[in-house]
């Protein structure tokens, strides 16, 4: 039977997207992010929200050991229980985890490493955050098998068992692919990939990617970010990767946005 994961952005409501997992009726896995309960909580308990530039450019969450707390409290007790009892309510049967539980995403810490914060370039050392180098994804499938949707979300855990923030549409990315997904759909507040950012009205009806290189039409963090995940997830094998808008009435059985493809470009 046909499996999707589904990546959940913080910024849509997920209520009409978990009536509409309901709907499908074949096996999914969600993966959630949160940016705007982090900030809300990030707000809440006075901890400054900061942003990594890398020297390409490619702006980041700074989490040092109190975001790192923001973040794994805004995930577990804010984001996931909206999306879990909505799931309960519409009749599946959700599960909401984390990578640290049963060690589902292991992830590589980055290393300290020259870049731009607030202005100034430093040497950050003290940032907990990592990439997805595992998924447990026997666990997934144990959890499929028995009819529980798990709903995933960072953090993550880094090589000494502890957390580590990773990107949520990455992640999504490397569970579609260990899992061997159909598909993977990036739900999130914009129409698809738009080729003028600021131009509702400018959806791709498909996007391209090299294989390797830059990804194109990324005008801020967030969208690149997703082009990145789509394309690890196609060239994992992920048959149909779609950017999708996460703000319709029934955003998956309705898909509407940009599917994303590799394509090879000539010599
Ligand atoms: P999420 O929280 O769903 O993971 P992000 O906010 O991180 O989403 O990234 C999605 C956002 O990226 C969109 O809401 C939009 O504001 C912005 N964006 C930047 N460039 C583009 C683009 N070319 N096409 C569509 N959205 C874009």
């Amino acid at each position: 039977m046909k499996l999707t994961v589904i990546k959940c952005g913080g910024a849509v409501d997920p209520r009409p997207i978990c009536a509409d997992v309901a709907r499908l009726g074949t096996p999914c896995v969600i993966v959630h992010g949160g940016a705007p309960q982090i900030a809300r909580l990030a707000a809440e308990m006075g901890v400054a929200q900061r942003t990594l530039v890398s020297p390409a450019g490619v702006r980041s969450r700074y989490t040092d050991l109190a975001m790192l707390d923001v973040l794994t409290l805004a995930m577990t007790g804010r984001a996931k229980p909206v999306i879990v009892s909505a799931l309960v309510a519409s009749g599946v049967r959700a599960i909401g985890l984390t990578g640290l539980d049963a060690g589902l995403l292991r992830a590589r810490r980055k290393g300290p490493r020259r870049t731009v914060v607030d202005g100034r370039t430093v040497i950050v050392r003290d940032d907990h955050s990592g990439r997805v180098v595992e998924v447990e994804d026997a666990v997934l499938r144990d959890l499929l098998e028995a009819g529980f949707t798990p709903v995933l979300s960072p953090p993550a855990a880094g090589e000494d068992g502890g957390p580590l923030n990773v990107d949520a549409d990455r992640a999504a990315a490397a569970v579609a692919v260990a899992l061997g997904a159909d598909r993977l759909i990036l739900l999130t507040a914009a129409p698809g990939v738009l080729s003028d950012a600021s131009d509702d009205n400018s959806v791709l009806v498909r996007c391209e990617l090299s294989r390797e290189g830059p990804v194109p039409y990324a005008a801020t963090g967030g969208m690149h970010r997703k082009l990145v995940a789509a394309r690890e997830a196609l060239l994992g094998g992920v048959t149909e990767v779609t950017i999708a808008d996460g703000r319709t009435r029934r955003p998956l059985t309705e898909l509407s946005g940009t599917p994303v493809e590799v394509v090879e470009v000539g010599p």
